[in-house]
């Protein structure tokens, strides 16, 4: 399956795609989980991208068109991949139409992670992340058994810096002129499916696997 993911910062697209990609056997692409590992590794990339994503703005189409185009190459993405984060305007998404179109492939679902704007800031100064494996927490909706600490690993968990109020406001502006459209776009082609994203986590699922099935 060729899945992407649309939704606004907090909506449970990453919280959920360990789940999907387990079940189906895909690759997980999560370009801001990328751009992060590049800002922290200081590569080039990283220092380019680093100011823009602490702003809360889009970095530019071409750079993250060029670390999907290499990621999709990765053997573990052949049977088929789930896109997070990616594409984020128009211009991306018709970008990865002509990379799949070389392919001889395309889109077969696009979940639209439906949520109010309200919700959003409660869920987005909660996270916790544990940073190498992609687990997430919640202050309130999903604890760590102990403060701070991953449940599996026992290592330190970390916040992101622009998991603040006064950046996720930037965030849905840029989500809502420039990434929006995009649903729009897919909804012309058919491929969309709306997801209840304001439900608890395992409705939620249960809604991605009767889309899916
Ligand atoms: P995204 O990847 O879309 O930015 P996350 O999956 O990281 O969002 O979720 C943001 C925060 O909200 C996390 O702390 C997560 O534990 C929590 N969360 C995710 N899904 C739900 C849900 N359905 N109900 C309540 N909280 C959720
Ligand atoms: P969210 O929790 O808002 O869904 P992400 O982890 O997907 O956040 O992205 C974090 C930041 O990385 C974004 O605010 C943006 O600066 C940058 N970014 C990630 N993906 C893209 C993309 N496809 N196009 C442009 N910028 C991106
Ligand atoms: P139940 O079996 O009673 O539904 P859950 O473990 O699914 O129990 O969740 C109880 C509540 O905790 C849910 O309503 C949900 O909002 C919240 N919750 C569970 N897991 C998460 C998560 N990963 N992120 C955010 N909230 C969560």
């Amino acid at each position: 399956k060729r899945l992407i993911l649309i939704g606004p910062p907090g909506s449970g697209k990453g919280t959920q795609s360990p789940i999907i990609k387990d079940e189906y056997c895909l690759c997980h692409l999560a370009t801001g989980d990328m751009l992060r590992a590049a800002v922290a590794a200081k590569t080039p990339l990283g220092i380019i991208a680093k100011e823009t994503m602490e702003k809360g703005e889009l970095v530019s189409d071409d750079l993250v068109v060029g670390i999907i185009d290499d990621a999709m190459k990765k053997p573990s993405c052949q049977k088929g991949f789930i896109l997070d984060g990616f594409p984020r305007t128009v211009a991306q998404a018709e970008k990865l139409d002509e990379m799949l179109q070389k392919q001889g492939t395309k889109i077969d679902k696009v979940l639209d992670f439906a949520i109010d704007d309200s919700i959003l800031e409660e869920r987005i100064t909660g996270r916790w992340i544990h940073a190498s494996s992609g687990r997430t927490y919640h202050t309130k909706f999903a604890p760590p058994k102990v403060p701070g600490i991953d449940d599996v690993t026992g290592e330190p968990l970390m916040q992101r810096k622009d998991d603040t109020a006064a950046v996720l406001k930037s965030r849905l502006e840029a989500f809502h002129r420039q990434t929006e459209p995009v649903i729009d776009y897919y909804n012309k082609k058919g491929v969309v499916a709306k997801l209840p994203a304001e439900k608890p986590p395992k409705e939620v699922t249960i809604e991605v696997q009767k889309v899916l099935s």
